[in-house]
């Protein structure tokens, strides 16, 4: 019943009322995917040279970057321009938020978004309505491509979920949302069983959320002989996806999983379409850059970084941003017959995840993101889970991190993993990367961590 009010009545009116024309977008969008590559990458250099245009002309930190690399967005060929710029690193976001966002701007007037991100590196981003509608556009694609239709209720394996205290926000959520959350921040059997019972009274669910929580619940289920009804979608995201944690999730739900990857500040970067033969890229909104160290194009087949030339954000524009996360590209071509390219597959997030005392999990990525965004003057934040009960913290300060910052951060481990819990803050210049360049922002030395088990 629920079903049919939504998809005939909460939808239509919503949409109506929606300046951006979120669901013509969707629509739109549908249409491009079907069009070749070369009609499409012709689009996307349009877009491209649009961006850089109005950079130059409405952004201090791209006006003087533009004249240092000698770079004009009226050059012929405007990708050798682009490529002619320096990246755009996470510490220049920091350090010049105000000088990217452009001329008649202000903080106040965008949507913020603060990411903990896979770095763990704290970072605030903004970007204008119309760029959220094209990237909600470009969720719900990724979505239907998943099995997900408008109307259908989604079940969420996400951190910190809002809750619905307004009579309000209660309506939206209700016939329109739809979303039921598990919160991964707290796992634990009695959570899980009482999201998996709602969820069976949920028919045509959708499930969603990191792809390690969602192996961890499909776990849960398996052990304890519980038979879901087959979800319409499962959509993975948020983390790399691992072969045999995908193979477990579809052999208990029996239905396939679309694994995408994406990060706050550019949005939905690519998707699994329904044949799960690569993620299709969102050149309609981006352009992305698959780098070796020297900053060359890697070949097909080679693992490089990601760097993204965001096409939609005028509010506060990205360009060349390095997104921190390492993909392999293809030249293939997916039997969809879709024109959008292929990345192989994302190689770079692995997120590990905390045990507590009871045996439940806590997703490092989902505490990292609540204590980089409750507490003020964490840059950066390394956890290492030594013991049970031994948390080493490795923290690089912002100036503001003072004795209130520390006695919120002990907090949130009390709070987490119990009054036991021993937290050693050790302040450090910078987090140490892995071999391959990425950061490790959590991790679990407690034995039979489900990472161990995986
Ligand atoms: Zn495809």
């Amino acid at each position: 019943m629920i079903d049919l009010l939504s998809r005939h009545i909460a939808y239509p009116l919503m949409e109506r009322r929606d300046p951006h024309k979120r669901m013509a977008a969707f629509h739109e969008l549908q249409q491009s995917a079907r069009l070749p590559l070369p009609e499409l990458r012709a689009r996307q250099r349009e877009r491209l040279r649009a961006m850089l245009n109005h950079a130059e002309r409405h952004c201090a930190f791209y006006r003087t970057r533009f004249a240092a690399a000698g770079v004009s967005s009226a050059a012929t060929d405007i990708e050798a321009a682009l490529r002619s710029l320096p990246e755009l690193t996470k510490h220049d976001v920091r350090e010049h938020a105000d000088a990217l966002i452009a001329d008649g701007c202000t903080r106040a007037s965008l949507v913020e978004a603060r990411t903990g991100g896979s770095t763990g590196t704290s970072l605030q981003v903004y970007f204008d309505e119309a760029c959220q509608a094209a990237r909600n556009a470009a969720a719900m694609r990724s979505d239907s491509w998943a099995g997900w239709r408008p109307g259908l209720p989604v079940g969420a394996l996400w951190g910190n979920p809002p809750t619905f205290d307004t009579w309000k926000s209660w309506a939206r959520n209700t016939f329109y949302d739809r979303l039921d959350f598990l919160d991964t921040m707290n796992m634990t059997p009695v959570t899980m069983r009482a999201f998996f019972e709602r969820s069976q009274r949920r028919p045509g669910i959708v499930l969603y959320g990191h792809a390690h929580s969602v192996f961890l619940y499909a776990s849960f289920l398996e052990e304890h002989r519980l038979q879901p009804a087959p979800p319409a979608a499962i959509i993975t995201t948020s983390m790399m996806l691992l072969q045999p944690e995908r193979a477990v999730i579809q052999r208990v739900f029996g239905t396939r999983v679309t694994d995408r990857y994406g990060c706050e500040e550019v949005g939905l970067i690519a998707s699994e379409c329904e044949r799960g033969s690569g993620l299709h890229l969102n050149i309609d909104h981006l352009y992305v850059e698959i780098l070796d160290d020297d900053g060359a194009p890697v070949p097909p087949g080679t693992e490089g970084r990601i760097v993204v030339t965001d096409l939609m954000n005028h509010g506060m524009p990205l360009i060349r941003y390095a997104v921190g996360d390492l993909g392999t590209p293809t030249d293939r071509a997916c039997p969809c017959g879709r024109g959008l390219p292929l990345l192989e597959r994302v190689t770079g997030r692995i997120a590990d995840f905390l045990m507590r005392r009871d045996g439940s999990k806590v997703a490092g990525i989902s505490m990292i993101e609540r204590t980089l965004t409750k507490v003020d003057g964490i840059r950066q934040l390394q956890i290492v889970q030594d013991d049970i009960d031994r948390f080493q913290l490795n923290l690089v300060a912002a100036p503001t991190f003072g004795a209130e910052s520390e006695r919120e951060l002990r907090a949130e481990f009390a709070e987490t993993f119990g009054p036991a819990a021993e937290v050693t803050i050790t302040r450090v210049p910078e987090i140490a990367r892995l071999p391959s360049g990425k950061f490790r922002f959590s991790v679990c030395r407690v034995p039979a961590t489900p990472r161990d088990s995986a």
